[in-house]
């Protein structure tokens, strides 16, 4: 935790008074992660204002699941889901990885199978059911996101540019640190998601081969061992791809040279 918590606090308090008073319509992209818990928790003055929009993959599991639609009897919750299941994406599009060679990609099609980046999946599965949704607002809107710049993930400019121009994207906990989201959530008691003691992090796509993390796995092997056995048998698949086009090509690059040979 920074020693400054209590001004990130005043800080993001100020952002979203700011924002409220300036929309009609304000949506928070929810996960039930710490970082939107931490922005829904910021919000609660605005509580009957306040539209909480949950893109539901079907890849949470059932105890996610459970807990993110929890939050329908107190909040106003929008579930959106993909256009079709993400398993029939994949298999049109190729599974997400997060190595990939290049020739498996849709559109060069060099060689099968298809694989796709992680980038791709989530923005047919995620980011579009949402853009959807604000594209479909009469008026502008805001929509709060959690993402900080700790993440290194998205930044503002990115995210705003994939979101309808009528929407004004507010990241009121950019600054926070992770020591400081976990303080404020212990400080102020915020109930946190049934997998948390296990895997903090984001408890979204359970199920994603491509973006694997050690605690990710922890919680599949003692939660879902049918997940953990596809997440590890489609990201070995997919990283197999990756390792033999690179030995392919080194083998090419350690040949002797012309002039060597002569
Ligand atoms: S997290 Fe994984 S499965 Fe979920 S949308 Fe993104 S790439 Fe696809």
């Amino acid at each position: 935790m920074t020693a400054a918590l209590p001004d990130l606090v005043a800080a993001s308090r100020a952002a979203i008074a700011d924002l409220f008073a300036r929309h009609d319509r304000v949506f928070l992209a929810f996960s039930g992660g710490k970082d939107s818990m931490t922005i829904l928790h910021l919000c609660e003055p605005y509580r009957d204002r306040l539209t909480l929009v949950w893109v539901n993959t079907g890849l949470s599991g059932d105890r996610m699941t459970a807990f993110v639609r929890s939050f329908g009897d107190r909040f106003d919750l929008i579930e959106l889901a993909p256009e079709r299941p993400v398993e029939e994406q994949w298999r049109e599009h190729g599974i997400p990885a997060v190595v990939l060679p290049l020739d498996h990609i849709e559109g060069v099609d060099f060689r099968s199978p298809r694989l796709q980046p992680w980038l791709s999946c989530c923005g047919a599965n995620r980011v579009r059911p949402l853009h959807a949704l604000l594209e479909a607002q009469a008026g502008p809107c805001a929509v709060l996101n959690g993402q900080r710049q700790q993440d290194q993930g998205g930044t503002p400019a990115g995210l705003s540019g994939v979101l309808p121009a009528t929407v004004e994207v507010s990241l009121p906990i950019w600054d926070w640190t992770d020591a400081d989201v976990l303080a404020f959530v212990e400080q102020e008691g915020i109930p946190m998601h049934p997998h948390f003691a296990v895997s903090p992090s984001s408890p979204e796509c359970l199920r994603c081969p491509a973006i694997g993390s050690r605690e990710k796995m922890n919680l599949l092997d003692r939660h879902y061992p049918a997940d953990a056995v596809f997440v590890r048998q489609a990201g070995r698949y997919a990283l197999g791809l990756a390792a033999a086009r690179a030995m392919e090509l080194d083998a090419i690059l350690a040949e002797p040279t012309t002039q060597s040979r002569a």
